[in-house]
């Protein structure tokens, strides 16, 4: 199955706590990766993307890190480590992590704790943001 195939049935979660951004994420992955409004679920913190981990299955998480409740990197945490409520299949789901805080050490720390990419936020570069999320997805399919 090619990638731009399984592009279509995607299933994608944005997580941050500004709606602005949410908006902002949204119109990327629409326009510049074809993705309608069923493919793109919301969440305003970890707490939220985690319950919903628990009951459906997602392709990738877009992870702001500072958010009340539960933040990114605690939420990179709970997803990978096998005591909360997560389905099996969304353990090695792709994380990207899209941050204002993305220094070179902060962005070491979000790979430690098993996340696939780091993305300054605000994206000025919309297709190059593109280009990287269609390359964690492929390296998490195995190139396909
Ligand atoms: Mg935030």
């Amino acid at each position: 199955m090619a990638l731009s195939e399984g592009l279509r049935n995607l299933k994608v979660a944005v997580v941050d706590d500004n709606e602005i951004n949410h908006k902002i994420m949204c119109k990327i992955l629409y326009k510049f990766l074809g993705l309608n409004e069923s493919q793109v679920d919301l969440f305003l913190n970890g707490q939220m993307c985690l319950h919903a981990l628990a009951r459906a299955r997602y392709d990738l998480i877009l992870l702001d890190i500072e958010m009340p409740v539960l933040d990114g990197c605690q939420t990179a945490i709970q997803i990978r480590h096998p005591r909360p409520a997560i389905l099996d299949v969304n353990r090695s789901i792709p994380i990207i992590a899209v941050t204002t805080n993305a220094k070179e050490h902060q962005r070491q720390h979000y790979l430690s704790l098993g996340m696939d990419a780091v993305v300054g936020k605000p994206i000025v570069e919309p297709l190059q943001f593109i280009g990287l999320l269609k390359c964690v997805l492929a390296g998490q399919k195995g190139g396909e």
